[in-house]
């Protein structure tokens, strides 16, 4: 598709591999736009799969499939970086697909990934490639105690082991099947944030206010923006690392970059993923332009314009623990309650079984102030049985 070429709301059709929670979000946002919008989903049931105009049930390197998804899609995008990079690539041969297939496959690999953060001269943490058992030896003394992590297909702490020492590293390596990994230092982290940044065709940036993390069980679990703890200077440094990180590798898109901030207030990136982030829900209900309508802005060619926070907010992800009590019978949390708090806004996916740790939806919740924000979200955490917020 040329730059020039806008593909207007109202008369396009818009294709998403991938029916999980970010797809059907994405959908919306783009239905609400007047698109239509076919999901490439191999489960019958995926939440996007439900509010799509159009359902292909089907693998992501089904030829017949991409190529039914190719002739009835104007663009196509994705919404999980471990989506095959050739189906990407395959698509793209006949339709114009965002992020392109060599961002992606930056993002898919922690390798890949870190050397693009060296190469954007953004600092990470230290770490090592572990290719084969002997590589273990070869680790500088520096990197224990460590977090081994595999080079592909982690995602909310799967796929990752804390090592205290060299006889660990080995037996986490064994562990994880001695697929290629990485090794980085374990960092005294004060706290995490993230920067959404999107970018147009024509390499416009634009970047959504930068959100403070808290993470439980390697998931995340809240998220608050204004970042609290966050000086301004740390905040355009963050916002300017993740431009340049998008910049370098010519990505089109929402793009998430997760960042720490250590105990001596230094900013080092985490990761990224090529799409938009959960980490950036809070958006759909106290930005005037949320990740999922920038994300359809990007790909279509519409104008890409900095959004604006209208409120403070708090988002707490709602995992499939609180579908249980203490006794592990299931429950209906107490949504009537929730809903009577102040600014809560609450978001379902639309998955029919909950289970321990699977993301079934988010509750937003914004107010006038900081202060009246926490004080909705503290008792909104109590009704479903959350951890209070420090
Ligand atoms: P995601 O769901 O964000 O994709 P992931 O499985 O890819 O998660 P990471 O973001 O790499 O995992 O790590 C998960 C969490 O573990 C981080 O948010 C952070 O709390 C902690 N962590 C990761 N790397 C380090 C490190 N080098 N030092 C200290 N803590 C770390
Ligand atoms: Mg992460």
């Amino acid at each position: 598709m040329a730059a020039e070429h806008v593909l207007l709301p109202g008369q396009a059709t818009l294709g998403v591999l991938g029916g999980g929670q970010l797809g059907r979000m994405f959908v919306q946002a783009a239905q609400s736009l007047g698109y239509r919008c076919v999901v490439l989903d191999p489960d019958a049931d995926s939440p996007a799969g439900a509010v799509a105009h159009q359902h292909v049930c089907a693998d992501y390197l089904d030829d017949a499939a991409l190529q039914q998804l190719s002739q009835t899609c104007d663009a196509i995008t994705t919404e999980f970086e471990n989506v095959p990079a050739k189906a990407l690539q395959q698509l793209a041969a006949h339709t114009w697909v965002a992020p392109a297939a060599s961002c992606v496959s930056i993002c898919q690999d922690r390798v890949a990934e870190k050397a693009h953060f060296v190469a954007s001269g953004v600092a990470c943490a230290p770490y090592a490639v572990l290719r084969q058992p002997n590589d273990v030896q070869q680790v500088p003394d520096a990197l224990l105690p460590g977090i081994l992590k595999t080079a592909r297909m982690g995602y909310d702490g799967k796929g990752q082991r804390r090592v205290r020492d060299r006889a660990e590293l080995a037996a986490a390596f064994a562990e994880l099947g001695q697929v290629d990994c990485v090794l980085e230092q374990l960092l005294p982290l004060q706290l995490e944030l993230s920067v959404l940044v999107a970018r147009s065709r024509n390499g416009q940036t634009v970047c959504f206010p930068v959100q403070q993390n808290l993470h439980r069980d390697g998931i995340l679990a809240v998220t608050e923006v204004p970042a609290p703890q966050v000086s301004a200077a740390l905040q355009a440094q963050a916002r300017e690392s993740a431009v340049a990180i998008a910049q370098g590798m010519g990505y089109v898109g929402v793009l998430c970059v997760e960042f720490f901030v250590l105990g001596d207030g230094a900013l080092v990136v985490n990761e990224m993923a090529p799409r938009p982030h959960n980490s950036g829900h809070y958006s759909m209900d106290a930005c005037d332009i949320d990740q999922f309508e920038m994300q359809v802005r990007a790909l279509t060619g519409l104008p890409l314009r900095e959004p604006r926070l209208q409120s403070p907010v708090l988002m707490l992800n709602l995992l499939g623990d609180l579908w249980f009590d203490a006794q592990g019978q299931e429950r209906t949390p107490d949504w009537a309650g929730v809903l009577a708090l102040p600014g809560a806004q609450l978001h379902l996916y639309g998955k029919a079984q909950a289970r321990p740790g699977r993301k079934m939806g988010h509750l937003n919740i914004s107010a006038a102030s900081a202060e009246a924000t926490r004080a909705s979200a503290q008792a909104a955490a109590r009704l479903l049985g959350l951890p209070p917020l420090e």
